[in-house]
């Protein structure tokens, strides 16, 4: 084994390689960067051995800490059998037992488990499984070919999934490369495109969506919503029933109703799956990072037999999806996944969660309170903080500022790492933090915004 690197000499090579995700360059590498070295629970500790709480949850991917002794064990395990084989023409056993236990779990009416390595992919394997599920099956329902969405809307970075997105100063440049979508204004209450209050406006946001829906389904292949809240729209929730109406309207106007529950499945919003809430079945459905607790990419869309049986025939019918991925299947991932979904069983993780939420709710309320702080938004185990330069007008700080990113960075120094999108501090928390560490972390954010100084 060679020396090991020091901090200085990684932080140098960071810099001199490396191209990070959602990052400014120029300004990273005037940073010195935080090399995370190992994990332990609710914690992350660097090369230098400074130790930071999780607060987004690896990018919301962790939900029973890191180092889980379970996940450990099933990947170590798996690994002793074999890493990777093919899913194209050969099966593996992980892969199969998750697909069963998968469709246990599911919003009843899910029959069909699609593997694949990342969120943005099982987005994408949904719009085309939707399109083709139209033309092979219902060719005289219209072309079919579009998609409905909401502003503001995150499906993943990939072509077509930002083509179903709609967040402008990550998606307006690539506008040449996408095909034209439909959308509609979300259920953004805080700041309601409509200007009304909730719940004397009974929901006015969704005749807008009804109309499109009912002139221009013959167009549309499906409905893609992330279900309960618009996460890095910057935690935008949907209102109790909002979900309900919208899935009774999709069905109405024989209009697929898809599911991205990347971000809200597993636990998240208090509920295995956010749908679930509002008890409703999609037509398909996306998930993916809590899947494996957060250890490895894999991703799972799921559907119905309806949708199943429109790709059946003799293979000279060319009704086959062709759609695969080199790690489609991973028996690595599919293991872990096992083995997350146990650690829920037997950790009883969504009954603990119930009264840890409450306190969530209960520790940032008072931070309601503070001069920069506009709207407190909150769905389980999912918070967003949105802090305004003017409390009584909404004032937005200007994004240049980067009153969120200042926020994030005292609370490094405090020990707490946060991810903000723009002037929304989120907190996700692995779902497994202690009630102890939740008041820490938020104690942290709330010491972090009155520390915040913007001349
Ligand atoms: C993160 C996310 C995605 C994309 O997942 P990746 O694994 O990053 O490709 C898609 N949809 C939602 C709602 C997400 O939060």
């Amino acid at each position: 084994m060679g020396r090991q690197p020091t901090t200085r000499q990684l932080i140098e090579w960071d810099r001199r390689y490396l191209w990070h995700p959602f990052t400014q360059m120029q300004e990273w590498e005037q940073e010195d960067p935080v090399i995370i070295d190992r994990g332990k629970g609710s914690y992350l500790i660097d090369t230098e051995g400074k130790r930071y709480l999780d607060g987004t949850s690896s990018i919301w991917v962790n939900l029973h800490g890191h180092r889980h002794p379970a996940l450990n064990r099933a990947l170590k395990k798996q690994l002793d059998k074999i890493a990777h084989s093919t899913f194209l023409g050969l099966s593996n056993p992980p892969a199969i037992e998750l697909a069963r236990k998968l469709i246990r779990i599911a919003p009843k009416g899910l029959t069909r488990v699609f593997y694949s390595d990342n969120g943005s992919t099982a987005v994408e394997i949904a719009l085309k499984m939707a399109v083709q599920y139209w033309q092979q099956r219902h060719p005289k329902a219209g072309p079919k070919n579009t998609f409905l969405h909401l502003k503001l809307a995150y499906h993943g970075d990939t072509i077509g999934a930002v083509s179903v997105g709609n967040i402008a100063i990550f998606h307006s440049r690539f506008k040449p490369l996408l095909f034209p979508t439909m959308e509609a204004e979300p259920p953004h209450c805080y700041h309601c495109p409509l200007q009304l209050t909730y719940p004397s406006c009974r929901m006015a946001c969704i005749e807008p969506i009804e109309q499109i829906l009912k002139h221009r389904h013959r167009d549309l292949a499906g409905f893609i919503i992330e279900p309960l809240m618009q996460a890095a729209a910057g935690m935008i929730p949907q209102p109790a029933g909002y979900l309900k109406r919208i899935r009774e309207l999709c069905t109405k106007y024989n209009v697929l109703l898809i599911a991205d529950e990347v971000a809200t499945g597993f636990g998240r919003t208090g509920k295995m799956f956010a749908c679930e809430h509002e008890n409703i079945t999609p037509d398909l459905m996306a998930v993916s990072k809590g899947l494996t607790g957060g250890y490895m990419p894999l991703a799972v869309t799921l559907t119905t037999d309806e949708i199943y049986q429109g790709f059946l025939g003799t293979y000279d019918e060319f009704r086959t999806f062709f759609h695969g991925h080199s790690f489609t299947g991973n028996p690595l991932g599919c293991s872990l996944a096992l083995a997350n979904l146990q650690v829920f069983r037997q950790e009883k993780t969504l009954s603990r969660l119930s009264s840890k939420i409450k306190m969530l709710s209960r520790w940032l309320k008072p931070l309601a309170k503070i001069s920069h702080v506009g709207d407190i938004r909150q769905s389980g185990f999912m918070a967003g903080i949105e802090l305004v330069q003017e409390k009584i007008t909404k004032e937005p700080y200007p994004l240049g500022v980067k009153a969120g990113h200042r926020v994030a960075a005292i609370a490094r120094s405090k020990g707490l790492i946060l991810r903000p999108i723009g002037n929304v501090l989120v907190l996700i928390p692995p779902l497994s933090t202690t009630a102890e560490e939740l008041k820490k972390m938020v104690e942290i954010i709330q010491e972090s915004i009155e520390t915040l100084r913007i001349d």
